[in-house]
């Protein structure tokens, strides 16, 4: 089989929708699926059948609703296509209902108190928008996952919701420039940063066993100083990874495209051809779990993480987003005609006002522990969201903002609808790499999202604030009389208005720190910081209107957001702990004792030896050993005190401000004591092991 044939084999996509349903099913479910119809259930019974004899002829004797709760990876729960018959028969059997909708045990997941635990009862529901697809002989059905009362508690939900906000409120735009589409959605490509370590060493460190990141390890002697890793040529046993990982990914329909090299050692991407957004959301997840699978089965692990290693970069999850309409335009597409320039302008600017408004919830959408360690760390974008846009486009704004008293005669004003814009220079848009948030030609990338993250957070908010500045618009141009003017107007005033949040310099440097406070743009550093921003008064607002969230779902997301932070923070302390004390504080104690009994033996020997190297490094070793029992007990302490403290803000803060020093007070002493050891006493693997042994 040849790499087109095996593409998307084990996808029940349009192909084997269009070979195992009954016509007329088929173009119900086909409209559905377009322009988002709602399906008759009564088509369901054989959607179903279809699905199951598809399924089956490829192996599956499972089913299962794969859906995405608050814990960030995909649940599943498989059940067999059986129905027992009488005389110990069997049939094989999907119902539509099986497939419609499941009832889980949602007790388990995290939901921020939306149910007791005696009301356990949660579901599922089939999103016809997403092709099913086969894995490990079980067919996976991809659903949204509520409680009883029909409280969110996933991830798609929402993204699903936000989709439809911006369809509705994207459609009333296109009407008042007449152009008519049946549907305006976002379109996403999710670069995905990945490190690969070989699995034996990965087996002997707990802390990247129990926390997805190294917390301890003295820097290499060679780091990413010499920039000799980025899109290097591969390593074999690495080449051979990626190529399994495509052909699977192939198989279940995912546009695996681009790999190559990422500039830390050991680090690599994989980019995807871009989709609509709650297929990208899906397949995005799968490719997470591609790339656990197959390393595993390659001697290898594949760490997610956002900060697997101090000092040297971290991974990232570039969001390209963009919109689409069902007859192919894209809307951030300056396109050639006055008409396209006018349109484009005023989805430009929704963007830039939707950013400026609500700066807050992009952050907070990115807001985890292990993203703070690249946020701001001069490796990834700061924590201020700012917009990049370019030179050339920023001077375009500046003459549409200018244009307000519009002369024909005068050079450099831009009459909206009527001049066509310059040619963006595409190769021009993307160079500005330490910006948040930047427009590269046809679309925007948002590069703050964490690796290990699922893209349904910063999707949902980039789509809801998007929507509501489109709303803002519609409703001021539906009540214009001349609608060229009022556009001209509403431009220029947004571009008033809000280019303070546009900044073409340098993201890392420290100036723009000041220039950012200078501005008023809000710098939420940590996570705990960002979180509670989430119940803020115009944050609700614009997330109940337009019907993503309810206010309670609200509370109940900053709750397990603000928890999932502190849980995640003593996992490590606790892991580190554990380590001090049972592998490094043991092999450093039995060195200092070999390096003492190497003294005593030399002396009694008689020779006239004054052991200086054992005995300074025995001085040093002793009193770095006494350093560090005080640091753990003092680690214990700060665990202990976090015990006592009640409501999971003020445990946040505690976290941020007291648990993580004493983290890093702890790993400081075993870094310096980690080069003075003889390596074979080392017990964990060296980060030079870890990144250059692959
Ligand atoms: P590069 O950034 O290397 O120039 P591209 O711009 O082609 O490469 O693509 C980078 C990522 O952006 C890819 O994942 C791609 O699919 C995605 N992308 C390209 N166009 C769009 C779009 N209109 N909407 C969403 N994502 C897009
Ligand atoms: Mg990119």
């Amino acid at each position: 089989m040849d790499f087109t044939e095996l593409f998307g084999s084990l996808v029940f996509n349009d192909d084997a929708m269009r070979r195992k349903l009954p016509r007329d099913v088929y173009s119900a479910l086909r409209e559905t699926q377009e322009n988002g119809t709602p399906l008759d259930p009564a088509l369901a019974d054989a959607v179903a059948r279809g699905m199951r004899d598809w399924a089956m002829e490829l192996g599956a004797t499972h089913y299962t609703h794969w859906f995405q709760p608050m814990t960030g990876v995909t649940a599943e729960k498989h059940d067999a296509f059986m129905d027992a018959l009488p005389g110990g028969a069997m049939l094989a059997n999907f119902s539509g209902k099986a497939l419609i909708r499941s009832e889980q045990d949602a007790s388990s997941f995290p939901s921020g108190g939306l149910r007791a635990t005696f009301e356990a009862r949660g579901y599922t529901a089939w999103d016809p928008t997403s092709y099913a697809f086969i894995k490990d002989n079980t067919l996976c059905i991809p659903t949204a996952f509520c409680s009883f009362g029909g409280e969110v508690l996933d991830k798609k939900t929402p993204l699903l919701r936000s989709m439809q906000a911006l369809d509705v409120q994207g459609k009333r735009i296109l009407k008042l420039f007449g152009t008519k589409v049946k549907r305006v959605f976002p379109t996403v490509g999710a670069e995905q940063e990945y490190f690969i370590v070989d699995r034996e060493k990965y087996n002997k460190r707990k802390d990247l066993i129990y926390t997805g990141r190294t917390l301890f390890g003295a820097r290499p002697p060679k780091g990413q100083e010499l920039d000799d890793h980025y899109f290097g040529s591969l390593k074999q046993r690495i080449a051979a990874y990626m190529r399994e990982l495509d052909e699977n990914l192939w198989k279940l329909g995912v546009y695996a495209k681009t790999e190559h090299n990422e500039a830390a050692p050991a680090q690599h991407e994989l980019a995807p051809i871009h989709q609509v957004m709650n297929v990208a959301c899906d397949h995005n997840q799968i490719m997470m779990e591609q790339m656990r699978k197959v390393a595993k089965r390659h001697g290898l692990t594949c760490l997610l993480h956002e900060k697997p290693f101090a000092g040297i970069n971290g991974s990232g999850k570039h969001l390209n987003w963009s919109l689409s309409t069902d007859t192919g335009a894209n809307l951030l597409d300056p396109g050639e005609t006055p008409e396209d320039n006018a349109k484009f302008l005023l989805f430009l600017c929704a963007v830039i006002k939707a950013v400026d408004d609500y700066p807050e919830l992009l952050r907070i959408s990115v807001a985890t522990s292990a993203n703070d360690h690249r946020l701001g760390a001069l490796e990834a974008p700061p924590a201020i969201v700012s917009l990049f846009i370019g030179d050339e486009l920023e001077d375009i704004l500046a003459a549409v903002e200018a244009g307000e008293h519009y002369d024909r005669k005068e050079s450099g004003l831009i009459n909206v609808g009527v001049d066509t814009l310059p040619a963006l220079r595409k190769d021009t848009t993307d160079r500005n790499r330490t910006s948040p948030f930047a427009f590269t030609g046809n679309k925007f990338e948002f590069r703050m999202p964490g690796s290990s993250a699922s893209i349904g957070e910063p999707a949902t908010v980039l789509n809801t604030i998007v929507a509501e500045a489109l709303s803002c618009f519609a409703d001021e141009l539906e009540a214009a009389e001349d609608m060229h003017a009022a556009l001209q107007s509403l431009l220029s005033r947004t571009i008033k208005n809000h280019k303070r949040v546009l900044f073409n310099g340098n993201g890392y440097g420290e100036e723009w720190l000041r220039e950012a406070e200078r501005r008023g743009l809000p710098n939420l550093r940590t996570a705990a910081d960002a979180l509670p921003h989430m119940l803020d008064e115009k944050n609700v607002a614009v997330l109940t209107k337009h019907g993503i969230y309810t206010e309670k779902e609200l509370h109940s997301r900053c709750e397990i957001m603000l928890e999932t932070y502190s849980k995640t923070i003593l996992i490590e302390a606790r892991t580190m702990l554990e380590m001090a004390r049972t592998d490094i504080l043991p092999e450093v104690l039995r060195y200092t004792s070999f390096l003492a009994q190497s003294i005593c033996s030399k002396k009694a020997s008689g020779v006239a030896a004054v052991c200086k190297a054992e005995t300074a490094l025995l001085e040093q070793l002793s009193l770095l050993c006494d350093e560090m029992y005080d640091r753990i007990s003092a680690l214990e302490q700060v665990i202990a005190d976090e015990s006592t403290i009640e409501g999971c803000r003020a445990k946040a803060d505690f976290c941020r401000d007291t648990v993580l020093g004493a983290m890093d007070a702890l790993r400081a002493v075993s870094d310096r004591m980690e080069p003075c050891v003889a390596g074979k006493y080392w017990p964990i693997p060296s980060y030079g092991s870890l990144l250059y042994r692959v």
